[in-house]
């Protein structure tokens, strides 16, 4: 019998995330651009979960992401001011403070993400010139990775919705947002590797479209930057966001 999808979070109906999720709305825009490889990932993808736990949010499945009309909307508006959220030199670390309320005047701050292994990452940023153009931010994480059920491929990387909650926390810390609930994108997380977790120790639970569906979750990733020696040896299969420093 076929498995019914919830085409909002992308799971399983009978587990379908979104009637527990109250969206909580931020100051900042986040946008999530998902690499198409990541789009159709069921029940994986934290960047899905990240963008069903943020009111002012939107995710989009796109490569060549200059092309997409909502990427191209934002860097079009005068009264937005858009950022990548990717890690390295150059980038403004939030938490030292390096993004003021006065680089932003009166703008909306932007912030895209990309949601993708970070090789994917990579290739989605080299075919989107206006985004490498935009202003970096980084920050410093304030906790390692929650990740159970995945090894983390290096310390400091985080998945993306750890990445969402740790850019919330320090824009918030130097007053640029609000993050009012903090608990909750960290309860989804939990409560999404609690479920993996389970399915893990009872295959039955849940059918299974592919005997070897990974029980991870992809998370978003941006990733460290190419000049990274240790990116050579990086596996296709790291999903992280590293935060700086
Ligand atoms: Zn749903």
């Amino acid at each position: 019998m076929p498995r019914e999808t919830c085409y909002r979070c992308f799971w399983p109906k009978a587990h379908c995330w979104c009637a527990s999720i109250e969206p909580m709305r931020t100051r900042t825009r986040f946008v999530l651009l998902m690499h198409p490889k990541e789009w159709k990932r069921e029940k994986a993808a934290t960047g899905r979960l990240t963008h069903l736990c943020l009111a002012d949010s939107e995710a989009h499945m796109a490569l060549a992401c200059d092309d997409h009309p909502a990427v191209q909307a934002i860097l079009r508006d005068p009264s937005m001011f858009p950022v990548l959220l990717y890690p390295g030199e150059g980038a403004r670390n939030l938490s030292r403070g390096e993004l003021t309320a006065a680089d932003l005047g009166d703008r909306r701050l932007v912030v895209f993400l990309l949601d993708a292994t970070w090789g994917r990452a990579r290739k989605m940023l080299k075919l989107s010139p206006r985004l490498q153009d935009l202003p970096r931010i980084a920050f410093t994480a304030t906790a390692p990775s929650r990740y159970l059920i995945k090894r983390q491929p290096q310390e400091g990387c985080l998945s993306t919705l750890e990445a969402v909650h740790e850019t919330l926390l320090a824009l918030d810390a130097c007053g640029l947002d609000r993050y009012e609930r903090p608990d909750q994108l960290l309860a989804v997380f939990d409560r999404m590797q609690q479920f993996h977790l389970d399915c893990a120790r009872d295959p039955d639970r849940v059918p299974r479209r592919h005997p070897r569906a990974t029980p991870a979750p992809s998370a978003a990733e941006v990733a460290r930057r190419h000049t990274d020696p240790s990116a050579a040896v990086t596996s296709r299969r790291r999903r992280f966001v590293r935060g700086d420093g």
